[in-house]
């Protein structure tokens, strides 16, 4: 891996670290979750960055793909996963972590094993581990404090403008045989007090190009054009269509999204509506051994 993409990497990494700090400072109970994302998506491009992703703000049994659109009327409460992504020329950084605002000595805990199974996790990764080792350390972290891990949600591995590259970073054993190479990985443990299983939910409002189909519609074939230019492959939220081209920019991606152009994520819920946390970092690790957790302080 060369040294200029090694150091776009680390610059991602380090502007999603202030995000952290940011989102904490400006997140309180009762606060829209608009506005927070608002402010949110305004600091990723104040920092010289632009978002990987449209921040998920998840709320209690929702355990991702949260992002509010032009409209939306929810406040922050509860246990919410804030989880932010960063990109310097499509180089990524990807990171969460839970706060709890009902302050409840339940939330609390959940967070702290969320936070203990992403140390764990993170302390295992080195070139030549298999991955379903990691996936041990996590569910048996979890475990050992009366949670459940999710297991149909994992990290993954990130390529450049790609978030969701091939591979998968298990949360328990999953018995998968690769093993960690040189390369860039987000490693997300969610943990719950329900069974341990999401489905999908209601739409999140958080779109991706799925393929070059056609529309006949000019003008959704203007907002399809700014779509590939701006985002490429990454995913892109609703709110900043409407921003750009307002709502005839909403009628365009419902037009894109009929005609197949657009894919539209589902929320991710927890099927027997268990409380979910999360905390994620993203690793590097290159040919010469070195290890960089890119978005910890
Ligand atoms: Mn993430
Ligand atoms: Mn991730």
């Amino acid at each position: 891996m060369e040294k200029s993409i090694i150091d776009k990497i680390l610059k991602a990494g380090k502007i999603a670290q202030e995000l952290r700090r940011y989102a904490r400072e400006i997140i309180v109970r009762d606060k829209s979750l608009f506005e927070i994302a608002t402010l949110i998506d305004a600091k990723i491009f104040e920092l010289g960055a632009k978002p990987a992703f449209p921040v998920n703000l998840s709320i209690n049994e929702i355990a991702a793909h949260y992002t509010p659109s032009f409209g939306d009327t929810f406040v922050a409460q509860g246990l919410l996963k804030v989880d932010i992504g960063v990109q310097v020329d499509g180089y990524i950084a990807d990171t969460a972590f839970t706060l709890d605002l009902d302050d409840l000595p339940e939330n609390k805990k959940l967070i702290e094993t969320a936070e203990a199974a992403v140390t764990a996790s993170v302390n295992e990764f080195k070139i030549g581990k298999k991955l379903t080792e990691i996936g041990r350390v996590i569910g048996e972290t979890i475990s050992k404090k009366g949670f459940t891990t999710i297991v149909n949600l994992s990290g993954h591995s990130i390529e450049r403008f790609v978030i969701h590259a091939g591979w998968t970073v298990p949360n328990f054993d999953s018995g998968q045989t690769d093993i960690l190479e040189e390369g860039l990985y987000a490693t997300e443990p969610f943990v719950t007090n329900g069974h341990g299983r999401v489905r999908d939910g209601k739409n999140s409002g958080i779109y991706r190009i799925n393929s070059e189909g056609v529309v006949r519609d000019n003008f959704a074939r203007e907002v399809l054009a700014w779509m590939s230019d701006e985002f490429q492959t990454l995913p892109f939220a609703s709110r900043w269509i409407h921003a750009k081209f307002g709502s005839r920019g909403l009628l365009a991606i419902r037009q894109l999204e009929q005609a197949g152009v657009l894919y539209q994520y589902p929320q991710l819920v927890e099927i027997s509506g268990g409380k979910v946390a999360q905390a994620e970092h993203t690793v590097l690790l290159t040919e010469d051994g070195e290890k960089y957790i890119t978005t910890r302080e």
